[in-house]
């Protein structure tokens, strides 16, 4: 009977029932096999076994026929196999014999009856005659083979007869009978024990597993995935460990996702209130107070679609819906385009852009995205650089097989142990004030366009003396035509 699992579908057997039912399964199986072959099929075996050996018998003889160890041998194989033989010429006249039973075979003394077996074998058209005749004066069943024989070694030709005694098989099946009751009985006890020990082997690790795989369904992350029994199940307890890690790690980021993100909103969002609420109670008749809190409404409206526009091009670059649109472009002249943006507006903000350029070099990659990794690395670095001397540099290196890119800014620089962070989603130094951070997701989406084009990156930093970020565009773009 199959039973409803939780999710509708329908429940197997369990592994205890089913390997025993496997067991109980091979048991009949052997018990049918020994029954039919030892008990039921016992007389015709033998039967079949004794034709066969005494059709050899023959064979082997005819062939030792006139050889001087004959005697020996026919002997021997008449002893061993209890066989009686009569050799004849093809006049019927006796050549050799060779009698186990004194005289009361059917082939020689009082009973015999070579002369109707020669007459039966000349009639047969198979080349042989073998006759289950039962003898009276042994009272017990026996075998006659015969068949012609030929020996070219010593130009003879005749007729072999054999005969020999088949023991009654009845007390013997009788014997197996009891014998197959007690091995089947035996079979069904240790097929019992040893199912229960395979299925307690295999079984109990998996119900081990499935109890914590609940638990960690309902958010347990802390429980452990113990193997054991045998490979297959350690192999499944370490995949639910790594899916566990994973999942923990998702669980946790997805955390701190909501945290930060609700974080950034909640800020601009407080301030837009109460900068709406003040222009409300105090400042809507001031036309220049009111001009500056519209304007600070303004630029926390920017701050937070910029928040949203970066989560939305973050989650479509790192989904893999957007693809590269690829051409071909002069590095040197993209470089001096946005320098040139920079340098213009940098007076303004009281920073200074340095650009060094190089010699102008042909790349193929998507120019709208590496643009925005420049500009967010440029972005960064004026953010951090240092508020005292203000200097950001922009550098494009030629390389043989590439373009090197850095920019350089003279801030506090990064901690070694966090710079394998700062390319994660989210993450923010503590170090640094909110004024001066964005939506801690520029670097992530440069890590996200630089693996797409599958180039190097990555930052050089001193504390106190700033930081390095860099990225090789490959002029050998092969891969991504
Ligand atoms: P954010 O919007 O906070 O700048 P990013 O993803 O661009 O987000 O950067 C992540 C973090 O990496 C920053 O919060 C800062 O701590 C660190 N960082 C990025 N660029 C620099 C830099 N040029 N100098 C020092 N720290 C930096």
């Amino acid at each position: 009977m199959k039973q409803r699992t939780k999710i509708g579908r329908e429940r197997n057997l369990t592994i205890r029932v089913k390997i025993w039912l496997f067991f109980m399964m091979f048991v009949c199986i052997v018990f049918v096999l020994m029954w039919t072959f030892q008990v039921l099929f016992l007389e015709r075996f033998y039967e079949a076994f004794k034709v066969s050996d005494i059709a050899n018998t023959a064979k082997t003889l005819s062939a030792l026929y006139g050889t001087d160890d004959f005697y020996d041998k026919a002997q021997e194989i008449a002893i061993s196999n209890e066989a009686c033989i009569e050799i004849l010429n093809v006049d019927g006249k006796e050549q050799y014999f060779y009698c186990v039973s004194n005289g009361s075979c059917l082939l020689h003394g009082e009973n015999n009856n070579t002369y109707f077996f020669l007459m039966d074998l000349k009639g047969s058209d198979a080349g042989y005659i073998c006759r289950s005749v039962f003898n009276q004066r042994l009272q017990t069943q026996t075998l006659v083979y015969g068949t012609s024989m030929s020996n070219y070694a010593i130009d003879f030709d005749g007729y072999i007869f054999i005969n020999s005694r088949l023991v009654p098989v009845q007390s013997t099946v009788s014997i197996l009978q009891r014998q197959t009751m007690i091995i089947t009985v035996a079979l069904v006890f240790f097929g019992m024990v040893l199912s229960f020990l395979v299925a307690t082997t295999i079984g109990t690790p998996i119900n081990r597993i499935t109890r914590s795989a609940k638990r960690l369904a309902h958010g347990d992350y802390k429980i452990e995935f113990e193997g054991g029994g045998c490979a297959e199940v350690d192999e499944l307890a370490e995949t639910l460990t790594y899916a566990q890690q994973e999942l923990s790690k998702t669980d946790e980021m997805q955390r701190d996702l909501i945290a930060n993100v609700s974080h950034d909103m909640r800020t601009p969002l407080t301030m837009m209130k109460a900068y709406a609420e003040m222009i409300r109670d105090l400042s809507g008749n001031n036309p220049v107070k009111r001009e500056q809190h519209l304007n600070i409404i303004i630029e926390e409206t920017d701050r937070l679609s910029s928040l949203v526009n970066d989560m939305l091009d973050l989650s479509k670059l790192e989904s893999g819906t957007q693809k590269l649109d690829c051409s071909e472009f002069d590095i040197a002249e993209r470089l001096q385009e946005i320098a040139y943006r920079y340098q213009g507006i940098s007076e303004q903000m009281g920073y200074h852009l340095n650009f060094t350029p190089d010699s102008s070099r042909i790349v193929y990659c998507d120019a709208g995205k590496i643009e925005r990794v420049i500009c967010n690395l440029i972005h960064n670095a004026i953010n951090y650089t240092s508020k005292e001397d203000k200097q950001v540099f922009l550098r494009q290196i030629n390389k043989p097989d590439s373009v090197r890119i850095e920019i350089q800014d003279t801030g506090d620089g990064i901690e070694e142990d966090k710079i394998k962070l700062i390319f994660d989603k989210y993450y923010r130094s503590e170090n640094h004030k909110r004024e001066v951070v964005g939506t801690g997701l520029g670097l992530s989406i440069v890590k996200a366009i630089l693996k797409m084009h599958n180039y190097d990156y990555g930052v050089n930093s001193k504390l106190g003396e700033g930081s390095v970020f860099w990225f090789e565009i490959r002029t050998n773009f092969d891969d991504l035509k």
